[in-house]
């Protein structure tokens, strides 16, 4: 009987169901049933024998007791990994080969575990805690730093690709963004009622942050400082600082002009004078239905401290360069316009309407453009 089995297990068959009844032959004695060898198969699922009982086998199988060492569960499961792990150093292009051919079979399986896993990524706090973790270490390796280093230009040229598919994109992002940070500043500044501190305007459009005790452009360069707005909420909103319109900004600006001009030498109070009447003059060959006032129909502002000269046709920033080249400082457009007889380029609007339809492209009355 047991050279029987030897030749098959030499042969690498599997034993048949009569053989493993004579091993309980050779074990008890007696020959058993099916029910029973299922009841005890079914018994002895997951169980790990005893060594007396394998000695006993391999004695019915063998003829002779078995040296083999016996394995704890942990053992077996090491050996396993190292098994496994050796078939896939040893077989990478087969299993390589496989699992692509099952990705390309189950694109539906993989869509939806990566959706599974996306939403576990956001949620899980188990999963969330692991990849912070994995990600704080990570920052700091050697590896990725390495790996910055060495593809540098790589990753560059990869940014500014995708910078160039979605310029669009990123830039209407970037601007909702500067709009919501806009109002949101407004909103604190102005204690939530959206309206010029001064004069109660409440055309969002034409608000602006002011400095209550002024040196705004010299707190800006010191500071070198490109956005108000950000600034402001990033500092987590200092004290200082007031809502105004452009025009009630411009308006403070032109009083604390003349109250130098008032207090201060002869030749100050002098060119004030001067440069009033200049304005005034310049004015009155543009006037809007007979008025010095904003052109703007819907708007009608008249007091002169916040009017100012429009280019009806645009490049109002090009001429300006092209006056201070040729010496015309400050308020010399003035002087320019007198000097070239009146040009018809230019109508008056008010700074609300003059800034907004230069950084908009509109003015919020809708009348004009
Ligand atoms: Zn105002
Ligand atoms: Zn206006
Ligand atoms: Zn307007």
């Amino acid at each position: 009987m047991t050279d029987e089995i030897k030749k098959s297990k030499l042969l690498g068959r599997k034993l048949s169901d009569e053989h493993k009844k004579n091993i309980s032959l050779g074990l008890t004695g007696r020959k058993m049933s099916d029910e029973t060898r299922k009841k005890i198969s079914d018994g002895n699922k997951g169980k790990i024998r005893s060594e007396e009982f394998c000695k006993r086998m391999s004695v019915a199988r063998l003829g002779k007791p078995t040296n083999r060492k016996l394995l704890t569960k942990e053992e077996k499961q090491e050996r396993a990994r190292l098994l496994a792990r050796k078939y896939r150093l040893n077989n990478k292009d087969k299993i390589k080969s496989k699992h692509a051919k099952w990705r390309k079979n189950n694109p539906d399986k993989i869509k939806n575990w990566n959706e599974i896993h996306k939403y576990k990524k956001k949620n899980d706090p188990q999963i969330k805690e692991h990849y912070r973790l994995y990600n704080q270490q990570y920052e700091k390796s050697e590896n990725r730093l390495e790996y910055l280093r060495v593809n540098k230009d790589k990753r560059l040229e990869t940014k500014r690709q995708y910078y160039y598919k979605n310029t669009d994109d990123l830039k209407r992002k970037v601007s909702e963004r500067h709009r919501k940070i806009r109002l949101e500043v407004i909103n604190h500044y102005s204690n939530g009622t959206m309206k010029c501190k001064k004069c109660g305007e409440s055309i969002q459009e034409f608000l602006e942050v002011d400095h209550i005790n002024d040196g705004g452009r010299k707190h800006k360069k010191s500071e070198n400082i490109t956005s108000m707005y950000n600034y402001l909420r990033t500092n987590k909103f200092p004290e200082g600082y007031q809502i105004l319109c452009a025009n009630c900004n411009i308006e403070k600006l032109m009083l604390k002009a003349k109250l130098r001009s008032e207090t201060g030498t002869k030749s100050q109070k002098y060119s004030h004078t001067y440069r009033q009447k200049l304005k005034l003059n310049v004015f009155s060959y543009y006037m809007t239905d007979g008025e010095i006032k904003c052109a703007c129909p819907n708007c009608n502002e008249n007091d002169i401290n916040k009017l100012c000269l429009d280019h009806i046709n645009n490049g109002g920033t090009a001429h300006r360069e092209k006056l201070l080249e040729e010496g015309f400082v400050g308020n010399g457009i003035y002087l320019w316009v007198k000097q070239n007889n009146y040009p018809p380029l230019f109508r008056i609007l008010c700074i609300n309407c003059n800034k907004s339809l230069g950084n908009r492209g509109y003015c919020p009355h809708d009348t004009i453009k």
